[in-house]
């Protein structure tokens, strides 16, 4: 029968939170609950967790496989169904517990979608991994829609320490064209900065980040805008790249080039550790970056260190990088657009090829690559 549902598919989507979780497939290796290697032996730090409920999520982003209108999303919701297993939560507590007792896992990160349940099952689930494992750091990557203070100060006394949240989009109108009224999702660019503000003064300096994604149509200049912003307020920024997910609305776009998102990393990272201003960053009639008036041993040394181009998440209780998101914005075997380990020297010609730094012209002192 054509369109029919597969029993097997059936039976997942009735597995329901909180009883029921996605994770990553990186995390269900990591927890010996699949059977694999990550890339180049790359450990994953945070064990991502995701709410499942037969409908997928009420909210509608164009650019997301778990959108509710997404094209044949109840027959074959295949990306989201391949990449994160589903397991009983209990099992997934137990995994984690056990992780815990050989090494420690770096954090746990339990991801929100639209619906009704999220809220109550979010905090169930996280009673349920502090349970077993008490003191395993916990991060909400909420739905801000779902959200107020009360429930944002509930989730901390529960246990979570950082708040992550999906803006995704760099700037008003951006957000409207891919997750506003305009696709017909219930978010509200107004709303998810009042709880990003809401959450910052709740749980503190960097407790708050916001997820922000390349390539959904806005410009350089926004991104630059939006970085110095959220450095300003202590509030992390973490980069996504746009990767097209068959059968959403956004399956034709094209990905942000990788010489645009090489030049992003480096800004954000100069923004973020070496206070660049808006003022030292030349743009084109485009709101593209074209030049960066900084001085070429800075720009160099960013380069150098790799840091800029290593995905950024939350860390873990020692400070370093724990959600390091292996194949989370790009494809195993296609080019990393971050990398989940410090890139290594072949990695740097991979990079330095890629971001053109040449390109970039610098007003105190000439960079030579
Ligand atoms: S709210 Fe999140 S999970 Fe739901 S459609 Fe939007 S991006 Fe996807
Ligand atoms: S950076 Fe990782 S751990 Fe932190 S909120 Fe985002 S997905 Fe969760």
């Amino acid at each position: 029968m054509a369109n029919a549902v597969p029993m097997a598919v059936q039976a997942e989507q009735f597995k329901a939170s909180p009883d029921y979780v996605r994770i990553s497939m990186a995390a269900a290796i990591e927890l010996g609950l699949k059977p694999g290697r990550i890339m180049r032996n790359c450990s994953c730090g945070c064990i991502n967790l995701l709410q499942n409920y037969p409908e997928g999520c009420f909210a509608n982003c164009s650019y997301c496989g778990l959108a509710r209108e997404r094209p044949g999303a109840a027959e074959e919701n295949t990306f989201i169904r391949v990449a994160w297993p589903l397991y009983a939560t209990d099992l997934v507590a137990e995994k984690i517990a056990s992780k815990e007792t050989k090494g420690g896992v770096g954090r746990v990160c339990i991801s929100q979608v639209q619906d009704s349940r999220a809220y109550d099952d979010l905090l169930d689930m996280v009673r349920r991994v502090h349970r077993a494992a008490p003191v395993v750091p916990i991060s909400a990557l909420v739905s801000a829609t779902t959200l107020d203070e009360d429930r944002l100060r509930r989730i901390k006394a529960e246990g979570v320490d950082i708040i992550g949240v999906g803006l995704d989009a760099a700037s008003e109108k951006v957000f409207e064209n891919t997750r506003g009224k305009t696709t017909r999702s219930p978010h509200d660019w107004r709303h998810h900065w009042h709880i990003v503000r809401a959450a910052r003064s709740i749980f503190g300096a960097y407790n708050v980040n916001c997820h922000v994604i390349i390539g959904l149509g806005e410009s350089d200049r926004e991104l630059v805008e939006l970085f110095c912003q959220l450095h300003s307020g202590q509030i992390a920024a973490y980069l996504f790249s746009f990767n097209p997910e068959l059968g959403t609305e956004m399956q034709h776009e094209a990905r942000a080039p990788i010489e645009r998102v090489r030049r992003i990393q480096l800004v954000k990272h100069l923004i973020e550790t070496r206070e660049l201003s808006p003022d030292a960053i030349v743009f084109d009639d485009m709101d593209g970056v074209t030049g960066l008036d900084v001085p070429g041993m800075t720009l160099e040394g960013a380069l150098e260190s790799g840091l800029p181009f290593m995905t950024d998440g939350c860390p873990d209780r020692a400070g370093n990088l724990a959600c390091n998101r292996p194949y989370g914005s790009y494809r195993p075997g296609e080019e990393y657009r971050d990398y989940p380990f410090p890139p290594q020297a072949a990695d740097m010609v991979v990079i330095r090829d890629e971001i053109r730094l040449e390109d970039i012209r610098t007003e105190t002192e000439a960079v030579v690559v």
